[in-house]
């Protein structure tokens, strides 16, 4: 994906380019006339009303008024937060009662990327039916301009930070939390978590060392939560006197990584589990989410609540929400450190996974290294296979094709990639749905092993 050239990606996840060449106003401006008569057409509202947000990276307000402008000018209405968390997003469009949402950002790409998101009036990613519909719309130009009179308008809200903050803290155990008076480190990598975090954990009670937290949109670091990019969490973590955790957010603010209180990181996985557990305890059990390539440490925790299930979807947020909501399910998420927690949206929201953590941290009353040690551990690893080489995209049906004839013994899954279970540990192969990879995730008791069940799919797949 370093690839300057790379085309604009177009998926259930929305539109992703690089800025300048694949992702330009033009194509933001389009994108957001698609989405506004997209609504028209299907609200039945006079004027849609839409909420829109931008991540906070320096390529954004270009874009995000071209959006706005594409809105405006097929008649919709729009909300502008300004800089803001995707779940924010989501939680503003509950709170405005819009009839649906648009983001502008690329998540934890780096700093060369840009896209949009839309959501739907319930605050979720469209299902993919949905999804395409409005990406079909934009790639034909299906755009119904209004007319001069029916332009909409455009509203500022600045209060969107507080109100996801309020809605936060109504849906967790604030007393306990704000009794611990925790120390927290917290890397919002310049980010639009900065606002948002900070304000929380300042309302939990926490002190607050926060580093990368101005909201300059010029990422302190590779912006992606992973252990090789926080390595300034860990040693402020080392060094911040009597640090209960540190807390990593990427750049829109939906996914959350974690290093416990000795500076290490516990593994983007665990936070979901972590998330998970509190809720179980909270609750004595229920249904949960979780996609194909996340972690059986989930499966493992629900085993020990009487009539917990963990219900498996493919990747992507909105499948993840596909299978929790008409399950009313407490949970879901992914393990990329995404949790999604229904009191506050249906959006990966980083501010709700570090407020469960802090409630289970509260009342189990032991550091989170130790908490971390009682789950059950697996090796997992994730690799990506880069399709440039031998034929981009158009390699992965080919060679997914090739992984199922291989282990035609073995149990498969198609419904996501290619899902192999073995006896003693499972390979998940998918396409990128943003970018022209294809991610091969195993896991196993021992790295080796895991490793070896990546090494022996990659062969099969000839990639
Ligand atoms: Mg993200």
């Amino acid at each position: 994906m370093q690839t300057p050239d790379a085309p604009l990606m177009l998926s259930v996840s929305g539109a992703r380019g690089i800025v300048g060449k694949t992702m330009t106003p033009e194509v933001a401006a389009a994108y957001g006339g698609a989405f506004g008569s997209f609504l028209k057409a299907t609200t039945r509202k006079a004027r849609p009303r839409v909420v829109v947000g931008l991540d906070g990276r320096i390529s954004g307000p270009p874009l995000a008024a071209a959006a706005i402008g594409g809105l405006t000018a097929t008649g919709c209405d729009v909300i502008d937060i300004g800089v803001a968390m995707t779940p924010t997003v989501g939680v503003m469009i509950g709170h405005h009662k819009a009839e649906g949402g648009l983001t502008v950002t690329a998540s934890h790409n780096p700093i060369q990327w840009n896209g949009i998101k839309c959501l739907d009036g319930d605050g979720l990613a469209p299902p993919p039916a949905i999804a395409k519909e409005i990406v079909d719309r934009f790639k034909e130009r299906r755009i119904d301009w209004c007319a001069p009179t029916a332009t909409g308008r455009v509203e500022q809200d600045g209060s969107a930070a507080r109100v996801h903050v309020d809605r936060v803290l109504g849906n967790v155990d604030v007393a306990a939390i704000r009794a611990k008076k925790f120390t927290v480190v917290l890397d919002s990598v310049n980010g639009s978590g900065c606002v948002g975090g900070r304000m929380l954990l300042e309302e939990l009670s926490c002190r607050v060392e926060h580093i990368f937290g101005e909201p300059t949109g010029v990422f302190g670091h590779t912006p992606e939560p992973l252990v090789e990019n926080l390595v300034d969490l860990a040693n402020a973590t080392r060094n911040a006197k009597g640090a209960a955790c540190g807390f990593a957010q990427d750049p829109d603010a939906d996914r959350l990584a974690i290093v416990d209180e000795t500076s290490r990181f516990i593994g983007e996985e665990c936070t979901l589990v972590l998330a998970a557990l509190r809720m179980l305890q909270r609750t004595g059990g229920g249904a949960l989410a979780a996609n194909l390539s996340t972690s059986r440490m989930i499966d493992d925790v629900a085993a020990r609540f009487a009539g917990s299930r963990v219900i498996r979807t493919a990747v992507g947020e909105a499948n993840v929400v596909a299978g929790l909501r008409p399950a009313n399910g407490i949970l879901g998420g992914e393990g990329n450190g995404g949790v999604i927690f229904p009191p506050v949206c249906w959006v990966r929201d980083s501010l709700s996974a570090m407020a469960l953590v802090l409630e289970l941290l509260a009342h189990e009353g032991k550091p989170l290294s130790q908490l971390v040690a009682a789950l059950p551990r697996y090796a997992m690893v994730k690799r990506k296979m880069e399709l440039a080489a031998v034929g981009g995209m158009a390699a992965v049906a080919p060679a997914l094709a090739k992984v199922k004839v291989a282990f035609a013994k073995e149990r498969v899954s198609d419904v996501d990639g290619v899902r192999v279970d073995f006896a003693d540990g499972w390979v998940h192969l998918r396409a990128s749905n943003t970018e022209p990879i294809m991610r091969v995730i195993a896991e196993a008791a021992t790295e080796a092993r895991a490793d070896e069940l990546c090494e022996v799919c990659r062969r099969a797949a000839g990639v």
